[in-house]
């Protein structure tokens, strides 16, 4: 059986944009595309990461892909496998780009070598499937590994990162060190942002391109409250009747999908009703998330602003046994539970740990889409933050947001404009602070939220990021 899978992608016709940008927008990005496919001259463009399911990198892929295809590209995208030790360095690889120690293990000879025998079949048999002439993305350090021997092959090698921190610490050090070999050579890298570019990689093959938001995709779609009720009820996040609304979804392909799981939900007694006011954050189980400083900044927010209201908070986040690049995820939430269980009952009552059913990717984001449209406010306290997507969906659909201001979420919010950044991430009171002000000021909730909408539309959808993407091909191609 080969190691490396290939994810069926469907085909969007770029066209769908002519909704929500305005014409120029658009007739750029087909010039651009237009122009890759005369000089690909039907090679194909691969992208490669590690998951096809969970996290952002994998919720892009599925579209930008589609409508490089739409777009006449032969697009597709290789999944690597690996064994829950590459996943364990690479993890490791994760935390130290982000700066932090993870499980502190030594990034040495011993390492390299297990990255490099779980990639070697890999290769050997994705080498099977590209010609001398394709170009192939690889999405971050899991796949930096495969960077020489695909470019000894003929292919064209881009390297994508999607995670980074500005500083510059002892293991961001260690990190780069251990990834910069694979990738020096390649003639092109992209990152999130320009303070991500290390030390030893910044040059002219660095540049920039930020993450996006598909507008169309299941999980960002336009939902009728009724519907979105719906799926809500039917996931077991509310409670009560759960009205007349169908609890439909479109798939990817068109078709249309009904969410018939539940999510698995760790609470005290019942879920929120309808009316209930929700804060919601939509994560990984990832220490970097901080759900427990969520956790711990709306009981300050209940205790000084919400005595006598209904206000809950939802924390959802991937059922851990769905994700297979991230092996952390059991671990946190567990930890999660522990930290749950220490607060009063009246806060308890009033949080909802739901992990969202994994095994439909469409039903998973029907119900990302409608417990977002749902939220009264959406939270993204992370401690560090490569871009953060769900912000992006988020304001997308016009919520007031809270985010922390630490990597790619300042980017994304202007503060007191389009949604309120907390300066110290790991100041619990200031979140309390900022979901009381909202809570309160209906006006400057709506304020936030329609900003918001505008922000993504002028910079954070997918026709943006492709354009941009395939400018840069066309570079190197001509
Ligand atoms: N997500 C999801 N289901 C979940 C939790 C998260 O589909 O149960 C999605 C979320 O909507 C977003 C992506 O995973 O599209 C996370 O991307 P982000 O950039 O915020 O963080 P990452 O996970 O890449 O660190």
């Amino acid at each position: 059986m080969s190691p490396l899978s290939q994810v069926n992608l469907p085909t969007y016709p770029l066209e769908r944009f002519h909704k929500v940008v305005e014409p120029d927008v658009l007739e750029h990005a087909s010039a651009v595309l237009e122009r890759s496919r005369d000089l690909l001259d039907g090679r194909t463009v691969w992208h490669v990461n590690s998951t096809a399911e969970g996290g952002g990198v994998a919720e892009m892929l599925r579209s930008l892909l589609a409508y490089a295809r739409g777009s006449g590209i032969d697009a597709r995208w290789a999944v690597i496998e690996g064994e829950p030790e590459f996943f364990r360095i690479t993890k490791r690889l994760h935390h130290a780009l982000h700066g932090s120690l993870g499980d502190g293990s030594p990034l040495g000879a011993q390492a390299a070598r297990a990255y490099g025998e779980v990639l070697n079949p890999n290769l050997k048999s994705f080498l099977d499937d590209v010609r001398p002439g394709d170009t192939v993305f690889l999405h971050d350090p899991q796949t930096a590994g495969m960077a020489a021997s695909l470019m000894a092959h003929g292919a064209t090698v881009i390297w994508r990162c999607h995670i980074g921190t500005e500083d510059s610490t002892p293991e961001t050090e260690e990190g780069w060190s251990f990834l910069a070999p694979h990738i020096r050579d390649v003639p092109l890298r992209i990152f999130s942002r320009k303070a991500y570019i290390p030390a030893v990689l910044n040059d002219n093959r660095s540049k920039v391109v930020q993450p996006s938001i598909d507008a169309f995709s299941t999980k960002n779609e336009e939902l009728e409250d009724d519907v979105a009720r719906a799926i809500l009820t039917q996931a077991g996040l509310i409670t009560g009747p759960p009205g007349d609304g169908p609890r439909s979804f479109t798939r990817g392909d068109g078709s249309t999908g009904l969410v018939e799981r539940q999510a698995s939900v760790l609470r005290e007694d019942a879920a929120p009703v309808w009316n209930d006011p929700l804060v919601v954050q939509v994560s990984r189980w990832d220490p970097l998330k901080d759900h427990g400083g969520v956790m711990q900044g709306f009981a300050s927010f209940v205790d000084r602003y919400d005595q006598n209201g209904r206000t809950q908070l939802v924390l959802a986040g991937p059922d851990v046994s769905g994700v297979t690049d991230d092996p952390e995820g059991g671990i946190v939430l567990e930890e999660l539970k522990g930290l749950w269980a220490t607060f009063p009952k009246h806060l308890r009552s009033r949080m909802h740990l739901a992990s969202l059913p994994m095994e439909d990717v469409g039903e998973n984001a029907a119900i990302v889409n409608a417990l977002q449209r749902h939220a009264t406010i959406i939270v993204q306290k992370s401690l560090r933050e490569g871009f953060g997507l769900t912000l992006t969906e988020a304001m997308w659909k016009s919520r007031p947001v809270i985010a922390s201001r630490v990597g790619g979420l300042q980017d994304q919010v202007t503060h007191e404009e389009d949604g309120l950044l907390l300066d110290n991430p790991t100041d619990v009171e200031a979140l309390g602070d900022a979901l009381g002000r909202i809570i309160k000021d209906r006006p400057l909730a709506t304020r936030l939220g329609s900003n918001a909408k505008e922000r993504v539309r002028a910079n954070f959808l997918g026709i943006r990021h492709l354009a941009q993407y395939h400018d840069l091909l066309n570079t190197l191609l001509s």
